[in-house]
């Protein structure tokens, strides 16, 4: 008497069955991730379901593994599943990383700063390479254009921002219409025809030395504070001047405000170079997209027009290279940008040489790269397909 087997399942039942395991890293089900191929079921239940990772020895491959074989092999039709490994293109893994942003961008909770603003992380690995004059001097050339940036100074143990722009004020709260608490009050400075809104962590503090006692968690506590109860307001631009190497800040942020692009600033020594990577490498697995690399210190040109490479030279591009960003521009080594920071008038607001005009060239190209944000807000647009599109275009 021949025993009465169960007939196999359907491939497309076996699509579904993938539907319940999910990539936690990238929060979404592996099916819509397009990690998983086209099951196929033989007669006999030998099920064959081909996997692509992310990366080849991705961590998650046993467990993903094990969530397979436990969702599909428990179905009475299946004699056997088997996994054909294989790993994504690059074009794949953008699509995946796109995806995961999106999911991160629906799932993060409200900030008071507005949607409409394009928020950057400038970042670096380390100290001391000019990331926070970096900030200032950008957010001053875009806010020369026209437009109202946002600076927050969340550098808690080398907070400069405020000196570097003029502003030290303290800050105040004040009850704004609208809102049950009171919210605290930015800084402002005119630029040309734009605004400078401006606010630091260091406005926290009583001195440096209580600075440096602060860990990465209250960090980041202030960094949401400052997200969450600062009067932002009308604001075209956010900069972020990052803590040099710290993950948690940047995690929260990526929680936080999902849709931060980061800055990286490194001069043009290769050590440098090695450690901003790890800064990228943050990025990656907080899917912070990096908008590009920005090497400063890059040479001195003396006043004869001869140009020495004090620190080396080619470590923005080689980083840029390295992480697949783009190398957005190379600050030279000038004595008017370090004096412009002590005098709170940074270089980019009237300054006539290469530095200026450079960090005017990145305003540019920042300004010109962001995504039209009309073109994201409209109910048809929220589809992750046009997102999909339009951050295509920017990773
Ligand atoms: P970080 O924020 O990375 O610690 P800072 O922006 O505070 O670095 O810069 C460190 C020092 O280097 C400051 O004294 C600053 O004025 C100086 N500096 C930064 N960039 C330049 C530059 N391109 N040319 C000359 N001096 C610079």
């Amino acid at each position: 008497m021949s025993e009465r087997r169960t007939a196999p399942p359907t491939s497309a039942q076996v699509a579904d069955m993938l539907r319940a395991v999910i990539d936690p890293e990238l929060g979404d089900n592996i099916v819509d991730l397009g990690m998983a191929g086209e099951p196929i079921v033989d007669p006999n239940g030998l099920v064959t379901i081909p996997i692509k990772l992310t990366i080849k020895g991705c961590p998650l491959r046993a467990q993903i593994k094990k969530d397979i074989e436990s969702r599909v092999e428990t179905h009475p039709g299946v004699t056997k599943v088997k996994i054909e490994w294989g790993e994504m293109t690059a074009d794949e893994r953008t699509a995946v990383m796109t995806r995961a942003r999106w999911n991160a961008r629906e799932q993060a909770g409200d900030t008071a700063v507005p949607n409409s603003a394009r928020v950057l992380a400038i970042a670096s690995g380390k100290g001391g390479v000019g990331k926070s004059s970096v900030t200032v001097n950008l957010a001053a050339a875009i806010a020369a254009k026209g437009f109202v940036v946002g600076v927050l100074d969340a550098d808690i143990w080398g907070f400069s921002i405020p000196r570097m722009l003029g502003i030290s004020d303290r800050l105040e709260a004040q009850r704004v219409e609208g809102t049950d608490k009171p919210k605290i009050i930015p800084n402002e400075r005119k630029v040309g025809s734009g605004l400078l809104k401006v606010v630091s962590t260091g406005m926290l503090v009583e001195d440096e030395g209580t600075a440096l006692m602060w860990r990465g968690l209250m960090l980041t506590k202030a960094v949401e504070q400052f997200l969450n109860d600062v009067h932002w307001g009308q604001l075209d631009y956010l900069l972020i001047d990052m803590p040099p190497g710290t993950g948690d800040v940047q995690m929260g942020l990526a929680r936080m405000l999902p849709r931060t692009d980061l800055i990286i600033v490194t001069t043009p020594a290769t050590s440098a170079q090695k450690v901003a990577i790890r800064a990228a490498d943050m990025a990656r697995r907080s899917f912070l997209r990096v908008a590009g690399v920005i090497e400063n210190m890059s040479s001195f040109t003396c006043e004869h027009g001869t140009e020495y490479p004090l620190f080396g030279s080619g470590g923005g591009e080689a980083l840029a290279n390295e992480i697949g960003a783009e190398l957005l521009g190379c600050i030279p080594i000038e004595n008017a940008v370090a004096a412009g920071s002590d005098s709170g008038n940074p270089v980019a607001i009237d300054g006539t040489g290469e530095a200026a005009r450079e960090f005017a060239k990145i305003a540019n190209s920042i300004i010109e790269s962001t995504v039209s944000n009309e073109s994201l807000a409209g109910c048809s647009a929220r589809t992750p397909e046009a997102v999909a599109v339009q951050v295509k275009t920017r990773v």
